[in-house]
């Protein structure tokens, strides 16, 4: 009954931790999950409220301190009484219009700047005379292209044939006559890679990708130079779905979300009218969420610290009390020694090392004799007591490695493993004399007892254990039945 009691509360152990391990994973998971979706949220819309525009911005006022003072300037190149008097006087001096290309070249330190005659086809630097366009050379179709838009001013990025192929940011202007006629196109052209290098360092410093397209979405500035004129943002990686919608908006900025193979970007798009371009930002959320996923990844481990802790602990605190329950429930309440239920398990265990390696193994009983009378006489009390100091004197008598109990009422036995009949006979005369001596005070008089003991002994692996307390109990009452105070061995 106990024992089945016992293996339901060690069953109920098991489900216990597993029950425990289960809320404590599932609850730090949980709430690990719910803090990170938190902070996710709030570096989205981070992003999209705060450091995107603010970037955006930035950028912007950059790129007009970069590019309109220029844009300013080749109006102001355009509007130039001495260009249009030199260009409507037969462009007679070469020299001059050198010296003034020059003059604002170094002035505002542009990479170059430049007029284009329309009616001679002459292309002036500030060095000379570059040479003559033609309608059939690749390179100059971006002025006729211009001419036939009828715009004021464009800007174009291309590789400036003067220094053999930089990129150049150009800055087209129409020159006209006081009537309006054309005349050609005069501008100043910015080296790209200032520019470039702008993007690069928000690039490095804050992780932001920073970049320009024209409003057919080609890559016009970019820090990575190879893209530059090379791609259009549709045909780029988690662009091919947003690419045409970016280039619809043309006032407010705009957010998109996509995926690349490294991760989720979000993007902020804005219209910049006076350039007719798209300024573009890029935040990789996956480098943004980087923390947050090391937050999550330290709370889940800390979690599973604390479940390991916790069960520990847990394991510990019930071992320790199936161990309690399973002394409370193998000793005898009164005396401490072991009782019958302990005694039949240690009894069985015995009998199988006999079994096993062959060495003898003696069980002896005894019972008090006359008992009875101590309780008539002294009280219930004093017998109790007389028990509990009765219980010492055996434990004092007997090895470390012998068993005591008390079988129940005034009964007792002793458990002798590797002992023979002889030698549990010699033992049961020390413990039957160390008796008969003992006298307890019971605050009425003396007490004092002899026993009775019967011997029985598991010689070979023939005895079983019902068999071996049923000797030993029967050489107990032969003893008392022959006048008690002695010890029988069972034959
Ligand atoms: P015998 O010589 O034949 O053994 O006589 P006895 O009186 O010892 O045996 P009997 O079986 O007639 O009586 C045993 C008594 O032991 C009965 C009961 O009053 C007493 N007894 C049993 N258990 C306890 C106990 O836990 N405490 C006390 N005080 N007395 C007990
Ligand atoms: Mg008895
Ligand atoms: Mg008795």
């Amino acid at each position: 009954m106990m024992q089945s009691k016992l293996k339901s509360f060690l069953f109920n152990k098991y489900r216990l931790i597993g029950i425990l391990t289960l809320v404590l994973i599932v609850s730090f998971t949980f709430t690990s999950l719910i803090s990170y979706n938190v902070t996710r949220t709030s570096i989205d819309s981070d992003a999209k409220t705060k450091i995107l525009p603010l970037i955006s911005d930035n950028i912007y006022s950059e790129i007009q301190k970069e590019l309109l003072q220029p844009i300013h300037n080749s109006s102001i190149m355009a509007n130039d009484e001495f260009l249009v008097n030199w260009v409507l006087a037969g462009e007679q001096d070469t020299d001059e219009i050198v010296r003034y290309l020059q003059r604002i070249k170094d002035r505002y330190g542009y990479f170059s700047a430049f007029y284009i005659s329309a009616r001679s086809n002459n292309y002036y630097y500030y060095e000379g005379i570059l040479k003559q366009i033609s309608p059939v050379d690749d390179h100059d179709i971006w002025y006729y292209n211009f001419v036939r838009t009828g715009r004021n001013y464009d800007l174009d990025v291309d590789n400036d044939e003067v220094t053999s192929g930089t990129l150049t940011i150009f800055i087209n202007h129409r020159l006209e006559d006081s009537g309006g006629n054309f005349l050609g196109v005069t501008g100043v052209g910015l080296q790209m890679s200032e520019v470039g290098e702008m993007l690069e360092s928000y690039r490095q410093r804050f992780g932001h990708l920073i970049y320009m397209i024209d409003s057919d979405g080609l890559i016009l500035i970019h820090p990575d130079q190879d893209l530059i004129e090379n791609i259009y943002i549709r045909e780029m990686e988690g662009l091919k779905d947003i690419g045409d919608d970016i280039l619809k908006n043309d006032d407010l900025t705009h957010y998109y979300e996509f995926l690349t193979k490294n991760g989720e970007v979000i993007l902020s798009a804005r219209y910049l009218p006076d350039l007719d371009w798209y300024l573009i930002v890029e935040q990789d959320q996956t480098q943004a969420l980087k923390a947050a996923r090391l937050g999550l990844l330290g709370n889940i481990g800390m979690g599973v610290l604390v479940t390991l802790l916790v069960i520990g602990l847990v394991v510990i605190v019930v071992n320790l009390y199936v161990s309690k329950l399973e002394e409370i429930a193998s000793r005898d309440e009164l005396t401490g020694l072991f009782n019958r239920r302990k005694m039949d398990e240690l009894l069985s265990r015995e009998i199988a090392f006999v079994k096993r390696y062959g060495d003898p193994m003696s069980l002896m009983i005894m019972d008090i004799d006359y008992f009875k009378s101590v309780n008539d006489t002294y009280g219930h009390h004093a017998g109790d007591h007389y028990l509990v100091e009765f219980a010492k004197v055996l434990q004092e008598e007997v090895r470390l490695v012998d068993y005591v109990g008390r079988w129940g009422g005034e009964e007792f036995f002793l458990l002798l493993p590797k002992t023979n009949t002889e030698q549990a006979k010699e033992l049961a005369e020390r413990l039957r004399y160390a008796v008969e001596v003992t006298q307890i005070e019971s605050g009425r008089g003396l007490i004092s007892r002899t026993v009775s003991i019967g011997i029985a002994s598991a010689q070979s692996g023939k005895m079983d254990v019902d068999e071996v307390i049923r000797q030993a109990d029967e050489a107990m009452y032969r003893a008392k039945k022959e006048g008690g105070n002695r010890i029988v061995i069972w034959e």
